[in-house]
């Protein structure tokens, strides 16, 4: 059962084929049995979630049929989660219990779905590998000596495993869609203000959007219709109704104008993994969709632009660590600097610090303008590329990443850590929704296909990845476990 899309699973519960509190053990004893090895989870919510379940079945008994009634999920450790730890993968928050529940997280609850646990991440949610979290790595389940792809590595392992049904992640420049793609899922991260980000912990807020990891497309739509919605306590929000994701995913393909990014094809990809996704978008022409070439000739820019504009906004976030109200303290400070300084120091790890320091820099009086200023310029041409390629076609498909998941350890160098997300960060920067779904095995290891749509075309690209899932299986392979083991 526990290998079910969530739609099945409610449907499951809906036909009293199982209830709440069986399907949450069930989940419960997976995760004893796999976490030691895979690390997916920091905190597991054992009793509340048995009690969640218990709850969702009264409801469900009295009549309640919302979709995610009683569906065991889990909750990246970014997210605000009422009484229980959440660190954020980090030193810095490893004693923060959260007073309250962040918007996203809050939705679920009403919805009645059930808490598992959160989810182990990249510190801060800094990195595209999840080693740089302070509860160690995660491992993909593919292949337990390679990496679970960042920052969302735990909720893409969760979900890949069978850990849940379903996780929420945090994308700023690629974090849900490039774990979704080694891990096998199906990532989504819709447009920046289609979901709040209200008491998900802050990397870089102009950048920064919530979504979810799942077992299907369909499962992506479901939980885009409990996250999304105005939130007047994030004032990036946006006020404009919420479409209903599942009411559109069977609509026809037919005409529809997708566009190839050159730019997503060139050197550095994989051949295999070019094969693979050329191989997929054939599926498309037999839907009536017709393909064209497009140039997003700002591209190569992009990560440059994210690793100005990210340090700096995460260099102003994180001053809030200061060891005075919550979090990490220093033991026996002499001073208040001291404290400061020790706290800081001895609370962040080396990739935030990093972040820091390039983001401070860059903000500084005289390397503003030479930097900062350059970098939104850049900013803005990158959105241009995308305003004018989606005058000639309706969505952008190319591949989620460069490569499949690699080995622990493999990159030293921040810099070709930093290149893991060529393909994703300029939607990040421009603010568009995209999603990742399974396209193909490449040497046994899964890779990723990747749609970008335009602004709050949510819609369209969850319906545009469903049929694709309608018609190849991708989605539907498995990981073996047992032997990775
Ligand atoms: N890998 C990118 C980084 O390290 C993106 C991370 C993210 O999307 N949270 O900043």
């Amino acid at each position: 059962m526990i290998e079910k899309t969530a739609a099945e699973l409610s449907k499951a519960l809906s036909g009293r084929e199982i209830s709440s509190v069986e399907l949450t053990q069930a989940f419960l004893d997976r995760i004893r049995k796999q976490n030691t090895m895979l690390n997916a989870y920091i905190t597991v919510c054992e009793d509340s979630a048995l009690a969640q379940a218990k709850a969702a079945d009264k409801r469900r008994a009295e009549g309640d049929s919302s979709p995610l009634l009683g569906i065991p999920i889990a909750h990246k450790d970014i997210f605000c989660t009422k009484e229980v730890t959440t660190t954020c993968g980090s030193k810095m928050l490893h004693n923060f219990i959260a007073p309250y529940n962040a918007t996203v997280v809050e939705n679920c609850i009403n919805e009645g779905a059930v808490t598992l646990g959160k989810t182990n991440m990249d510190e801060f949610a800094m990195g595209s590998s999840n080693e740089t979290s302070f509860y160690g790595p995660v491992r993909n389940p593919w292949d337990i000596n390679r990496v679970p792809g960042g920052s969302s590595g735990g909720s893409a392992t969760a979900v890949a495993a069978d850990l849940c049904a379903i996780a929420t992640g945090s994308d700023t420049g690629g974090s849900i869609r490039q774990p979704a793609a080694f891990c096998g899922i199906t990532g989504f991260k819709p447009s920046y203000g289609r979901v709040s980000r209200w008491g998900m912990i802050a990397f870089a807020s102009s950048l920064d959007q919530a979504g979810s990891l799942c077992k299907s497309a369909e499962d992506a739509a479901l939980m885009t219709n409990v996250m999304a919605g105005l939130d007047k306590k994030d004032s990036t929000s946006i006020d404009k109704p919420v479409e209903n994701y599942t009411a559109s995913l069977n609509d026809s393909l037919s005409g529809l104008k997708i566009g190839i990014p050159r730019q997503h094809f060139a050197e550095g990809l994989s051949t295999e993994i070019e094969k693979g996704i050329r191989e997929a978008l054939k599926e498309y022409e037999k839907l009536g969709a017709s393909i064209t070439e497009v140039d997003l000739p700002n591209n190569h820019l992009s990560v440059s632009a994210y690793y100005v504009i990210a340090p700096a906004e995460a260099s102003a976030n994180l001053s809030r660590y200061d060891g005075v109200r919550y979090g990490y303290r220093c033991e026996n400070p002499m001073d208040l600097e001291d404290m400061y300084k020790r706290s800081r120091s001895e609370g962040f790890g080396d990739e935030v610090k990093r972040r820091i320091l390039v983001g401070t820099y860059a903000l500084s009086a005289g390397y503003y303008d030479a930097y900062y200023r350059k970098a939104q310029k850049i900013r803005r041409l990158i959105k241009n590329d995308f305003i004018e390629a989606f005058k000639e076609v309706d969505v952008i498909i190319g591949p989620t990443s460069p490569n499949t998941a690699f080995e622990l350890g493999a990159k030293s160098d921040p810099i070709s850590m930093y290149l893991e997300d060529i393909y994703t960060i300029a939607v990040n920067l421009s603010g568009l929704p995209g999603i990742s779904i399974p396209a193909g095995l490449a040497n046994g290891l899964p890779f990723g296909m990747h749609i970008i749509g335009k602004d709050f075309d949510e819609a369209k690209i969850l319906n545009i990845a469903h049929q694709f899932q309608l018609r190849t299986n991708w989605h539907l392979k498995k990981p073996n476990l047992e032997q990775a083991n």
